[in-house]
């Protein structure tokens, strides 16, 4: 009875929807039909040709990878959308007079180029290959159709490997009398009927299975691979390197096909609207004539650009850059499509947001913004600090001619990248793995290659445009490229790149030959070019004016909106007044951490050493005494170069056998010197007798920081009192000094409360009327949970995140990266290193308390952040959210910091007001 009333119940409810036409769907719906399906709904609503269709949810693909089966009534819908397109077309799938053929293929909804599958002639078979010839009069397109079918199908739902079918390719051209890199449009019906069979073969042989004859199993087929193929290994590498969830899942569409494969009058393309590489106006692609979709990113022609094509076809050109231009428009940014000439009608295949290098992101969002297409708020959206991080890379000196390139190809994806050659993509990770640098040098790429392009410095390949896989991929990542270097003759399998033309031709590149690529204007070397800064640094060092570079432009303009929008101060971590003067350079607004330890380094060692080894009172007020004049200078210099702006010094934080010799090496000395009779000299003998004294099986959790502080009479007290002179000093010469001091590793409250009195205490004894506050780090748990009752004696936090990221997973912040992280990469346990971005979870719960804490017992408590994680993007919004003041960074980090931290106002102000941009992802 109870069980009938809830099947009722169940009846009644109305099933999920999983399937949505094109004409249903519109750009915002890219979480449920994956970007390509939301854009070419997009496309429908402007009255753009595209081809009718109908897109697979996300939500399916996810249930299918949950449970294994596709959600019940997923069958039914597709039914019902076939038939509409049935309707719509005038053709039906597996008609054997005017047969229906469909694309099917993945769309996530972050852009994933290559990653997942793709079937395209779903719909032709033994049946149905007569009625394509001829309702297309032409043969050899319908068996150019069918042998892709086989071949992708076969690669993809039955996992044939790809280079069986190549074989049977070459043996085709082969058989034909042509070479083996022939085009495949030399091909005809009667070969391309051969090869079909023979790729049936090859099927059956390599997987036990055939190709099915009936359409809609091929259907199903194809999109069931499609689901599956968001699991397969390379996309997973591509998510895991681009930040993308692994629980989106794609969508698949499923697209009446149009044929580029009709002949001459026919063709593919792909375009952007502006030039994804350096971002200047003007648009830029590739088409090839009679050719499938594939056939250009794959870059296995080479390709005309889409100005030859304009003089090929000039009316389907005009039509594709009215369409273009009323894309960019409604999109308010670049946009890249796909396109297909079927007998000179155009139709658009795709579109979306287009990737683009971080170049030409600052050139476009600033383009955009003094046109008044976008707002501010909206261009600071556009780019992000690793795109700011990579044009702050170095690039080539200029040699002025000096040194000629071997070879020139297409400049794909800007930067200088110097390394060994290699020629396979294990090879580029090995060899990566042993700490060389390397350019992985292949034929054309192809997503196998990913692990490779990762590893590698730069990607150099023979063949293919702009828009090939390896251009697409390397921009998307930020690594150098250059690709289609036609004079360049890639052996893969002997390692081996000959120059073919040109003054250097017969020059050989061999696997491990050091070589440089210059992804900016596509030039290849076969010798080390020396790197220089890049512009955008050189406009922040104040060298000479790079503002007419339009990219410098770009950047100050865009840093100026950033820090107007900033909630987050950014300080630098510096402890040299040349790296201070940098960091003021670069925009810093102080520095949040002077770590006084590398102070005591280098030749000051000794000095330390006696101070620990002080047997006397005298000894060691000696040692203080040396010190504290060094200290004092060094302070004075870094007040002066931050003159006006706070400074924050850390007392001295690590562990004082750190400035001792190594307890083992020293006992061998001694014991070796025993055992051989020779004599040793007693002060060797204190100093073993001394480092085993402060031996520590682990130091990092040992006599450090504040414990060091109040163990070592004299020790903090005099850096206090060196800075507090430096402070007297500074203000004597004019100077407005503005120090803060800062007690590292404390656990407990009493021990600030300590070391303030005595910083205190002798800021007061050098002069009554230095003001001068005294903070804390919070770096242990213990602090952070306490920090109520800390905040009683700190005028000031700052999260010590690196020590805090420690204390709170428990593992070594100096060892952890290198032993088990891979392994949980892999695992998930986590998706990024918490060293390198927050653990929102675990250490960010700590940092929120401690706020919250802190603020409780002070309100004006000023909050700092002064860990890596101060110059990490993703971690600079999450301390925004937190109600932090400011982070604290390496100098070159300040300007990437400056933009995130304008950014992170920018997106909690949008998120707050539950905005969401069409095209404003810029991941
Ligand atoms: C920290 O622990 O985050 C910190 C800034 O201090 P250090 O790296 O010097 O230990
Ligand atoms: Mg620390």
């Amino acid at each position: 009875m109870k069980a009938d009333t809830h099947g009722a119940a169940q009846r009644n409810q109305p099933p999920d929807r999983y399937v949505y036409d094109f004409a249903d769907g519109k750009a915002t719906m890219a979480d449920l039909l994956g970007g390509k399906g939301a854009n070419l709904a997009e496309m429908t609503r402007l009255g753009l040709p595209v081809p009718p269709g109908f897109t697979v949810t996300t939500e399916a693909c996810r249930h299918y990878l949950k449970t294994g089966r596709l959600p019940s009534g997923l069958d039914a819908q597709i039914a019902r959308h076939l038939a509409l397109l049935e309707e719509t077309t005038g053709r039906r799938l597996g008609d054997v007079d005017d047969p229906l053929l469909v694309s099917v293929r993945s769309g996530a909804k972050f852009s994933m180029p290559g990653m997942m599958e793709t079937v395209l002639n779903i719909g032709v078979c033994d049946a149905t290959v007569a009625g394509l010839a001829k309702r297309y009069g032409d043969e050899r397109f319908a068996w150019d159709c069918y042998r892709r079918l086989v071949q992708m199908y076969g690669r993809t739902v039955l996992g044939v490997p790809a280079e069986e079918f190549e074989r049977a390719l070459i043996q085709a051209k082969v058989r034909k009398g042509l070479a083996a890199d022939a085009p495949d449009t030399a091909l005809d019906a009667d070969a391309l009927r051969a090869l079909t069979r023979h790729f049936q073969r090859i099927v059956r042989e390599s997987s036990g299975q055939e190709v099915p004859q009936i359409p809609r199993e091929q259907l199903g087929g194809a999109v069931r691979a499609v689901f599956e193929s968001w699991d397969g290994k390379r996309a997973r590498i591509y998510r895991r390197r681009e930040g993308i969830p692994d629980d989106l899942g794609t969508a698949v569409t499923v697209m009446t096909m149009v044929f580029g494969n009709l002949g001459a009058d026919s063709g593919t393309g792909v375009g952007f609207t502006r030039d994804p590489a350096t971002g200047a106006p003007g648009v830029y692609g590739d088409y090839l004539s009679d050719a499938e979709g594939e056939d250009v990113v794959s870059g296995v022609r080479n390709t005309l650009t889409l100005e030859q094509f304009g003089t090929l076809d000039p009316d389907a050109y005009r039509e594709l850059r009215r369409h273009m231009a009323t894309l960019e428009e409604h999109y308010r940014d670049l946009c890249d499509i796909e396109f297909t000439v079927e007998r000179g009608k155009l139709w658009m295949l795709q579109t979306r947001v287009g990737k683009r290098t971080a170049a030409a992101a600052f050139r476009i969002a600033a383009n955009l913004l003094a046109d008044g297409r976008i707002d501010e708020d909206e261009a600071l959206s556009r780019v992000t600090g690793e795109q700011l991080a990579q044009l702050m890379f170095p690039c080539f000196a200029p040699s002025g001619g000096a040194v000629a390139p071997i070879a020139k190809g297409i400049a794909a994806s800007p930067g200088a990248a110097v390394g060994r050659a290699v020629f396979s993509s294990a090879d580029a990770v090995a060899r990566a793995a042993a700490g060389e640098h390397v350019i992985l040098i292949r034929r054309e790429t192809n997503p196998d290659d990913l692990p490779g392009m990762i590893a590698a410095s730069g990607v150099l390949t023979g063949r293919g445009g702009k828009t090939s896989h390896a251009a697409v991929v390397a921009r998307g990542m930020g690594r150098t490229c250059v690709c289609g270097v036609e004079s360049l003759e890639i052996d893969e399998q002997n390692g081996t790149a000959t120059v073919t033309r040109g003054a250097s031709a017969g020059t050989v590149i061999s696997a491990g030959d050091l070589i440089s690529i210059d992804g900016t204007d596509g030039s290849v070397y076969d010798t080390e070019i020396p790197v220089v800064s890049s512009p955008v640094v050189e406009y922040f060092e104040g060298h000479g004016s790079q503002t007419g570079d339009p990219v410098v432009a770009a950047v100050a303009r865009l840093l100026q909106i950033a820090d107007r929008r900033a909630r987050l101060g950014v300080r630098a971590n510096a402890d040299t007044p040349a790296d201070a003067a940098r960091a003021r350079r670069f925009g810093a607004h102080g520095i949040g951490l002077a770590r006084t330890e590398h102070m005591f380094l280098g030749d000051r060692r000794p000095i330390v050493e006696r101070l620990i080894l002080a047997d006397t009172q005298q000894d060691r007020a000696n040692a203080l005494s040396r010190l504290l004049e060094l200290q004092r200078a060094d302070f004075t210099g870094l007040l002066a170069a931050m003159d006006g702006l706070p400074v924050t010094v850390r007392l001295l934080d690590p562990p004082l056998h750190e400035f001792l010799p190594d307890l083992t090496e020293l006992s061998v000395e001694i014991a070796v010197a025993d055992a051989t009779h020779q004599p040793v000299e007693p002060s060797r003998r204190e100093l073993l007798a001394a480092v085993r004294r402060w031996h520590e099986q682990n130091p990092m959790l040992g006599l450090r920081g504040v414990r060091l502080g109040l163990v070592v009479p004299g020790l903090y007290a005099m850096q206090v009192r060196a800075l507090a002179e430096a402070i007297v000093a500074r203000r004597g010469d004019g100077g407005a000094p503005l120090a803060h001091i800062m007690i590292p590793l404390v656990a407990e409250a009493h021990e600030l409360e300590l070391a303030r009195a005595e910083a205190k205490r002798v800021l007061h004894e050098v002069d009554p009327g230095l003001v001068v506050s005294v903070g804390v780090m919070i770096e242990l748990p213990r602090a952070a949970l306490t920090a109520r009752r800390v905040a009683e004696y700190a005028e000031f936090f700052s999260f010590g995140t690196n020590d805090l990221t420690q204390t709170t997973w428990g593992m070594s912040r100096d060892d952890a990266e290198g032993a088990f992280f891979p392994a949980y990469l892999e695992h998930g346990v986590f998706s990024a290193s918490p060293f390198g971005t927050i653990d929102p979870d675990g250490v960010g719960t700590l940092v929120r308390a401690a706020v919250k804490r802190g603020r409780w017992t002070r309100p004006d408590l000023e909050i700092g952040v002064c860990g890596e994680h101060g110059g990490d993007p993703a971690s600079i919004h999450f301390f925004h959210q937190a109600g932090v003041d400011y982070v604290s960074c390496s100098p070159f980090r300040v300007p990437v910091a400056r933009l995130e931290a304008g950014r992170a106002s920018v997106l909690a102000d949008r998120a707050a007001a539950g905005a969401g941009a069409v095209g404003s992802d810029t991941r």
